[in-house]
């Protein structure tokens, strides 16, 4: 037995059940109903209202097949998902991800984790997600612009800007929403703010190319200051990832004084002690789409190892990790830990395992978990369809300020319902419990459904 509540034990067990063979679906679950224990104590009527097991349920779970025509004339098909979770707060929100190793599984624990970060940001969005086992790398622009044609040749008829809003995520930046746009466009003949993440001449945001990494350093910051009484500023850092989120994570804990001395992929990574020269990567990542080896090559007194777990061998105070799920192990973790980090913040969803988790707690590094310290992304995104609906575009200083004081909020509001709860500063179970208790009275005023 897992749980100490039977209501969580039954309905834990009845997830696994119905979903077999989803490790990263029940892992995501796990962790969240784990933080429940004192809420199901505290407040019987969640389990009368049958709140939790609607939770872990998907309102729908949409599978398609995506066709389209490679440069070569050749029919390629893949698989396409959307998987809409949560609509008790919002329409449904959530990045569209485009890697190989997208399946339901992948898809639903996105999705789940979701609607808890969409709440935690304050704005009124419900949770989903989506995406494909098609993989970009090595694709012509061409190839990328018919599937992602072919992908919204499907998935236009389950979204709309009052129903379901997907945006980026591993594999989709700009462009990818720019032609996945155009399609909707053509196909609904209509013009609104159905994605976002757009391109900034036709409704896109200011800031939100840079909002998750970003955001995650003005929350790492603001848990230094109240935890710690420490900030960013002559700090050493370990980024993971060298993409969207890991870019502007590097861009902006260098602003606030640290240095970064890592960036990876999933090949391997860079070291670079005299501190990561972000316009380099910019240039191999977003102009060349190239590999994080070249940055070696290019900039002097910078190594490569082959590798990406061998980022967290790297001595560091802080540890941003920023590329993908499950990315840092508990051996990974001790590593960091006998290196003395200070703080760990979360960048990518789900990257450190429950063991890394659990080591980090019990030694006292501050532990920021993803769904409160990359919420940064959504909120701006929220912004976005914000200044679609008035059709009005705020400027970057404005966005960027609103941005920060979300992400301020988050924190606070984590860290009080994690004292509130028992367990003042276990900010996993503080995001956790923030974030359900407004989805859950808004399920509980709307009736069965
Ligand atoms: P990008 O596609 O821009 O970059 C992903 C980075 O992670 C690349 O460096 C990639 O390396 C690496 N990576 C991907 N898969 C793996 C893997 N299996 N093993 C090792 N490295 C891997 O994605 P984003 O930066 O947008 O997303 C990164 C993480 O942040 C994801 O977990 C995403 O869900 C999360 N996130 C993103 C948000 C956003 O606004 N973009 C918002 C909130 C969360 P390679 O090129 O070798 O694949």
């Amino acid at each position: 037995m897992s749980f100490k509540s039977a209501y969580l034990q039954r309905v834990y067990e009845d997830v696994v059940k119905r979903n077999p063979a989803e490790p990263e679906f029940h892992q995501a679950v796990k962790e969240v109903l784990e933080s429940f224990e004192p809420v199901v104590a505290k407040y019987p009527e969640y389990e009368t209202n049958g709140i939790i097991d609607r939770i872990v349920e998907p309102e729908r779970f949409v599978q398609f097949r995506v066709a389209w025509v490679d440069d070569a004339g050749k029919i390629q098909v893949n698989r396409g998902f959307r998987v809409q979770f949560n609509s008790a707060i919002g329409p449904y929100k959530g990045g569209l991800r485009l890697h190989p190793s997208v399946c339901s599984s992948v898809i639903k624990f996105l999705g789940f984790e979701q609607c808890f970060k969409n709440s935690l940001t304050g704005l009124p969005m419900g949770g989903g997600k989506g995406g494909s086992d098609f993989d970009p790398k090595g694709k012509s622009d061409g190839e990328i612009m018919r599937f992602c044609q072919a992908f919204m040749t499907e998935l236009y008829r389950h979204i709309g800007p009052d129903t379901d809003v997907p945006a980026g995520d591993i594999g989709v930046g700009a462009r990818e929403i720019g032609y996945m746009f155009g399609q909707y466009k053509r196909i609904r003949n209509e013009y609104v703010g159905v994605l976002t993440g757009k391109g900034l001449t036709f409704g896109g945001s200011l800031v939100r190319t840079q909002a998750t990494g970003y955001g995650l350093c003005y929350f790492a910051d603001e848990m230094l200051k109240c935890m710690k009484n420490d900030s960013f500023k002559g700090k050493t850092v370990v980024i993971s990832g060298s993409g969207n989120v890991a870019i502007y994570a590097c861009q902006k804990a260098t602003e606030l004084g640290a240095k970064v001395v890592t960036m990876s992929d999933s090949n391997g990574y860079v070291y670079d002690p005299n501190g990561i020269n972000l316009d380099v990567v910019k240039q191999i990542k977003e102009v060349e789409r190239g590999r994080i080896k070249e940055y070696a090559q290019r900039v002097s007194g910078a190594e490569y190892f082959d590798g990406c777990g061998g980022v967290w061998s790297v001595k560091c105070d802080i540890a941003l990790p920023c590329a993908t799920q499950n990315e840092l192990n508990g051996e990974q973790a001790q590593t960091l830990i006998n290196n003395g980090v200070m703080a760990v913040a979360e960048g990518a969803n789900m990257p450190s395992t429950p063991e890394a988790i659990e080591l980090f707690q019990k030694n006292n590094v501050l532990f920021a978990p993803a769904k409160a310290s990359n919420a940064g992304g959504v909120a701006t995104s929220g912004l976005e369809m914000c200044q679609n609906s008035m059709r009005y575009s705020w400027t970057f200083e404005e966005v960027d300020a609103k941005l920060k004081d979300i992400m301020v909020n988050i924190f606070h509001n984590a860290y009080n319902a994690s004292k509130e709860f028992g367990d003042e500063g276990n900010l996993v179970m503080g995001a956790n419990i923030a974030g359900f208790m407004k989805i859950a009275e808004a399920m509980k005023a709307q009736g069965v459904f």
